[in-house]
């Protein structure tokens, strides 16, 4: 593969974030992040063990303990926090470079990812704010009043398909809430979760209060999950949801966790929804974007037989505008799989579904295999058998499967069968039609007419709660902020 000239830019700090500080492992194993595009070593991490995991928790411990951060005014912590986003904005190149680089994400998209990233710690900021206002209750002769308080520490464990971004969404709610946070992100992208760390201990973080942490999932991760704290918060896939939980289970002790799971999201296309040509590029981004790395992506798409040949056909069309080239061009929309191990997943789902009778509407296994490295063709398949994995499984790539159907019913029948919860979306201009599917269809979110994902922008004070396979726990919005307090009411009898 060539080289890009990233790759020559100075090397990145890779040390975790400890106490305040950065700290580099006095001794024991590493690992290494790789850039997907170039294949080359970006960044040699320290595998925390469970020692160092229990030292960050305990610092986070005593930083909660010491109250400088836990009994802030909320307007003292929202203060820091809005530095925060400003040092972020100011180091948008740097940051959208680490994702493109440990990633494969896009360049261009990578800056959105800073920027928005940044616009949300603003937005949660103004919500929490309200959020200590929450009126009182008055009687005569006492006054009764809600007070919202910090849990204690939260570890948060993130993923890699948007890497600043999601280690944001984990750690803000939070933080912004008085807790203290211990974060893993994963393995194949930490430098960005690391920076967005400093960043904060110079916006005014004190020590302790977040610490970053390194490791692969099932050793530093798995440790994570096994210390004393007061929340899990997790995003990631089923499976290791599904471990965290049994695992808090087991624990025997009481331990609220947030799981934002996995997705195999619905895109049901209605007997009436205008023309295709002005929905199939919509239908086609909600699938293809970030190379189909997002929880949300819409890879199921359920269409009333009476439009199916044209819609895949616009499909097809639409598809080339996310076809994979190097993703430090700012003309990229689309850059490789971030990792091998994830390019071989997409590659088995292709070869399953090929080989299951299914036609290939575009892109496919050759069409794959004749592009160079981790790219993958964006790939859409009709005619899969009614059993076929594709039409249930998540695939987290450019992959959409398609399914006819007749009435609505039968479109719900194949919407909700793979179990997930998290996104759909619905095309229809008759209401009732969307009225039926936004109460009939599991999810988070459900959009009538647009894009498949959360809220439009993260501004909104309305949050979600994934359902099913997707797991649960409120986020986003005010329903996010409030998961990380505990709601106390105090009385004063104040006539005695
Ligand atoms: P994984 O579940 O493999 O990993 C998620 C995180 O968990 C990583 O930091 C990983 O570390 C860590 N981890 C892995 N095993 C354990 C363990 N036993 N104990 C504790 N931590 C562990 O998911 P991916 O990173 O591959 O992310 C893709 C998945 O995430 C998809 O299913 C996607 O749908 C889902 N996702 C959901 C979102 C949502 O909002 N609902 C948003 C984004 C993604 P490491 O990487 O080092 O192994």
């Amino acid at each position: 593969m060539k080289k890009t000239s990233e790759e020559t830019s100075p090397a990145i700090d890779t040390r975790i974030v400890l106490n305040g500080l950065r700290k580099g492992a006095a001794s024991g194993a590493t690992f290494q992040s790789i850039n997907p595009m170039t294949g080359a070593a970006v960044g040699t991490y320290t595998e925390c063990s469970a020692e160092v995991v229990a030292e960050a928790v305990e610092t986070a411990r005593q930083a909660f303990d010491a109250k400088t951060w836990s009994a802030m005014p909320i307007g003292g912590r929202c203060q820091v926090v809005s530095k925060w986003a400003e040092l972020l904005e100011d180091a948008v190149d740097e940051l959208a470079r680490l994702d493109m680089m440990e990633m494969g994400m896009p360049i261009s998209q990578a800056k959105g990812d800073v920027t928005e990233t940044a616009g949300y710690m603003r937005a949660l900021c103004a919500l929490a704010q309200s959020l200590t206002t929450e009126a009182g209750v008055t009687a005569p002769g006492s006054l009764c009043v809600n007070i919202r308080q910090p849990i204690g520490v939260v570890a948060a464990i993130a993923p890699w398909n948007f890497p600043l971004n999601q280690a944001a969404v984990k750690i803000l709610p939070p933080l912004i809430m008085g807790n203290s946070v211990v974060l893993k992100p994963s393995e194949i992208a930490p430098a960005s979760a690391l920076r967005l760390a400093d960043l904060g201990m110079d916006a005014g973080l004190p020590p302790g209060v977040l610490s970053v942490i390194t490791g692969q999932g099932h050793t530093t991760g798995a440790a994570l999950t096994q210390q004393q704290v007061d929340k899990i918060t997790f995003t990631g896939s089923t499976k290791t949801g599904a471990a965290i939980q049994a695992s808090a289970t087991q624990s025997g002790r009481p331990l609220p966790l947030a799981m934002e799971l996995g997705g195999k999201s619905p895109q049901i296309v209605g007997q009436s929804f205008g023309e295709v040509s002005d929905i199939a590029g919509t239908i086609a981004n909600n699938v293809f974007w970030n190379a189909g790395q997002v929880c949300t992506a819409g890879s199921l798409l359920i269409v009333h037989e009476d439009h199916a040949d044209a819609l895949c056909s616009a499909i097809a069309d639409a598809s080339v505008a996310f076809s994979p080239a190097d993703p430090s061009d700012p003309s990229t929309a689309t850059g490789p799989i971030a990792t091998r191990l994830q390019y071989d997943r997409v590659v088995a789902h292709m070869r399953a579904a090929e080989a299951s009778g299914a036609s290939v509407i575009c892109g496919g296994l050759e069409a794959t295999q004749a592009l160079p490295g981790l790219f993958a063709a964006p790939t859409a398949y009709a005619n899969l058998p009614g059993d076929a994995p594709l039409l249930s499984a998540e695939v987290f790539g450019p992959v959409l499967a398609i399914a006819p159907f007749k009435t609505k019913e039968e479109a719900l029948a194949l919407a909700v069968r793979c179990g997930y919860g998290l996104t759909a979306t619905v095309w229809t201009k008759d209401m009732s039609e969307g009225h039926f599917f936004a109460h009939a269809l599991p999810g988070a979110t459900v959009t009538i007419n647009g894009h498949a994902g959360p809220l439009p922008d993260f501004s909104g004070a309305l949050g979600f709660e994934p359902s099913g396979r997707s797991g649960f726990g409120e986020d986003f919005g005010l329903p996010g902020l409030k998961q990380y307090t505990k709601l106390k009411l105090a009385i004063f009898n104040t006539a005695q």
